[in-house]
């Protein structure tokens, strides 16, 4: 919690709402010097705005990051970012799944662009992929949905050697299980809709890095008018109070019922990186390894699905209430069918976001479930 001035007197304990588009000013002068920074201030809020500022600033020290800045969505970071790097007759590389939208983007509205991308499966078999025109190495630190854990060891050594920027979209480990900026990464992307802001009541993203990328990155954002509005701003501020707390609680949780799954017959696969001793997990996530599970059923989804009282179908993650999603008709529709197989996304595969219910009655609920089959 950061003390405040208030010009009224004493100064409110949460952070007020500051819904206005737009600043005053005393002279022509004043606008001139909060526009080019050297007065403090905002002048218009697609330009930045005190809700935006103090989530910022919050998330940089939670990411160990020199700045932030925040946008409208994760898909707006992201655009973002890759539009801050790249310019057309640049290549990107796509390390391991991504997200569903990330790819679509790469594969379809950057190529537009005459930015390539080449999708390579792992860390190891991305050196052989570079090539004079690369700028941009993209990976994620848990890949989604089978919770691959990201070795950042040979991406950042790659990155360094041929002078690329390495982008992590660290969404499903958020900072307080892994640090990407400490382990190489140059940026960091956040869907904030999610673990950061974890309540599912607001869509946000973030971007995380060194001072001078995120001053370009904000050259891009106004522009792009993907600014984040002051009350999801708020929201994902006021969330971050118990980002560390949830995350503990989502960790256990998840290996909780992984391990249940793991155990049942009607299971043929469980993805959770904490379950088999993973030596990446180990490296990169001591603290735990969040609430992300996928599983692979020898059955129906439809009827597992039907079959649970709680757990809710919601194609989204990271709130507080355990949820169930469908890849191969939701997150991952968007690949072919030859690259879902490939990328590991049968029909049969369910990805649970374990919340931070009671984790007996989490598990009651998939045995409830699972016995449809
Ligand atoms: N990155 C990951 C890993 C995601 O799961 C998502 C959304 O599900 C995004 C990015 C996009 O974020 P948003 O939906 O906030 O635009």
């Amino acid at each position: 919690m950061k003390k405040r001035a208030w010009p009224g007197g004493t100064a409110p304990l949460a952070p007020p709402i500051v819904q206005s588009s737009v600043f005053q000013f005393e002279s022509l002068r004043h606008i001139r010097d909060v526009s080019e920074e050297e007065g403090e201030g905002h002048v218009y809020s697609r330009y930045g705005h005190p809700n935006a500022q103090y989530l910022e600033e919050a998330a940089a020290e939670l990411e160990g990051a020199e700045a932030c800045r925040a946008f409208s969505s994760g898909m707006a970071a992201m655009v973002c970012a890759l539009l801050s790097l790249c310019r057309p007759g640049d290549h990107i590389l796509a390390v391991g799944t991504l997200y569903g939208g990330t790819h679509l983007l790469l594969r379809e509205q950057l190529q537009q662009m005459h930015i390539d991308t080449t999708f390579v499966p792992d860390p190891e078999s991305a050196a052989a992929a570079v090539t004079a025109k690369t700028r941009v190495i993209v990976a994620e630190t848990i890949s989604n949905p089978r919770m691959d854990v990201l070795n950042f060891e040979p991406l950042a050594y790659l990155a360094e050697r041929h002078d690329l920027f390495f982008l992590v979209d660290n969404t499903f480990a958020s900072p307080c299980l892994c640090r990407p900026l400490e382990q190489g990464a140059h940026g960091v992307m956040h869907s904030a809709t999610k673990y950061l802001n974890g309540h599912g009541d607001a869509m946000a993203g973030l971007l995380l890095g060194s001072r001078r990328w995120i001053e370009e990155v904000s050259r891009w954002a106004p522009q792009l008018g993907a600014v984040l509005d002051p009350f999801a701003a708020w929201l994902v501020h006021r969330s971050l109070a118990t980002l560390s707390l949830r995350m503990q609680a989502h960790s256990a949780n998840g290996r909780h019922a992984a391990e249940f799954l793991h155990g049942h017959l009607k299971v043929k696969q469980v993805y959770y990186p904490g379950l088999d001793n993973s030596r990446l997990a180990d490296r990169y996530l001591p603290a735990g390894c969040s609430g992300m599970v996928g599983f692979v059923i020898d059955g129906d989804p439809e009827q597992v699905i039907a079959g649970f009282e709680h757990i809710v179908l919601a194609p989204s993650l990271a709130d507080t209430a355990t949820t169930v999603s469908h890849p191969a008709s939701t997150s991952h529709k968007a690949l072919t069918e030859e690259e879902r197989m490939r990328a590991g996304v049968p029909w049969e595969l369910l990805r649970l976001s374990v919340g931070i219910e009671e984790a007996e009655a989490i598990v009651a609920d998939l045995g409830r479930g699972l016995d449809r089959i």
